[in-house]
């Protein structure tokens, strides 16, 4: 609640403040005494109820009289460059409390297909349809700009390539999938016995563009834990281990009662280096490598140096 404008100025498409219910009400139901005067619901903020007994103290303030035009928060326009960012969406309040009958879930919360109601929406706002509700429930921390997502793609894949072995395992992918599952340029190329070449296409496409944007300083990527610098390869940030091309191509259920002792690593995931948190934007090049699943869970929401002091201190009481 108390973040800087300045943060928020980081948004190009605007923001929207989620505020839990007991931000918002006194008890009385009158507006918190100390709730910012720079937000205001349905412009560039909106109380979230998740709980019943949430639902239940506070949920009756937002029909009040003074309240009668209170709704429930809808994204009018998933994208717009005309329409301003404060005006993409509309409404005050936000229900998702799936563990009621009948559930309490608003539309943009995904799940309703009640015609009726999407009815009413497009004659309420003068729209001709109701667009998917995908923009406002992005998190902060979540967020980069989309020429940086672009970036952060090309140096991963890039990461992918490097890892010894992936292009004969990418040959063998390709071989032994059924060809409709294929992407077009892939099928031509089994067909025209030049898979290796179409793999370099590819690879150098992506090198190309990882030194047009400078995406390619092996010294922070080995900075970062997240390059060997010696093998040229990618590494865990965790336990700095090497990957091998399988691990990334496995996707298997751990379930429980169900493991596997000998796949317990089975699967490669993205790794922050500094952990995703309110407050930051840490989804960026060069803080991003590929590391164990597992490895991934013993991290959490921590920086990867702060799991190691964690893990040492662990391991030093033993
Ligand atoms: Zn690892």
């Amino acid at each position: 609640m108390g973040t800087a404008p300045t943060f928020l100025n980081n948004f190009k498409r605007g923001y929207a403040v989620r505020i839990k219910p007991n931000e918002y009400f006194s008890e009385n139901g009158q507006v918190a005494t100390d709730f910012p005067k720079t937000l205001t619901l349905g412009r560039n903020a909106f109380v979230y109820f998740k709980t019943i007994p949430d639902w239940d103290k506070f949920g009756h303030f937002c029909k009040t009289t003074s309240r009668k035009d209170w709704d429930e928060v809808v994204e009018l326009y998933t994208k717009s460059s005309t329409v301003p960012n404060d005006e993409q969406w509309a409404g005050q309040y936000c229900l998702f409390i799936p563990n009621t009958t009948p559930k309490r879930i608003s539309h943009i919360c995904g799940t309703a297909n009640n015609s009726e109601y999407l009815e009413s929406l497009r004659n309420k706002y003068g729209l001709r349809t109701i667009p998917e509700q995908t923009g406002l429930g992005n998190f902060d921390y979540d967020y980069a700009s989309e020429s940086e997502i672009k970036k952060i793609k090309y140096q991963l894949s890039y990461m992918i390539f490097k890892v010894s072995g992936m292009k004969d395992y990418l040959i063998n992918v390709f071989n032994s999938t059924s060809k409709e599952d294929l992407a077009i340029g892939i099928q031509r190329a089994i067909n025209t016995g030049k898979v290796l070449e179409y793999i370099d296409k590819v690879f150098g496409h992506v090198e190309k563009y990882c030194q047009e944007n400078a995406l390619l300083n092996f010294e922070s990527l080995s900075e970062i834990r997240a390059w060997d610098k010696e093998s040229g390869q990618p590494i865990c940030p965790l336990c700095l281990k090497g990957l091998t091309p399988d691990k990334f191509f496995e996707v298997s259920a751990q379930d429980e009662g169900r493991e596997e002792e000998d796949n317990t690593q089975a699967e490669i995931v993205l790794m922050h280096i500094r952990g995703l948190r309110p407050g930051e934007l840490n989804h960026h090049t060069y803080n991003l490598g590929w590391g164990h699943k597992h490895c991934n869970t013993i991290q959490g929401a921590y920086d990867i140096k702060d799991t190691i002091l964690l893990l040492r201190d662990i391991i030093t009481n033993q």
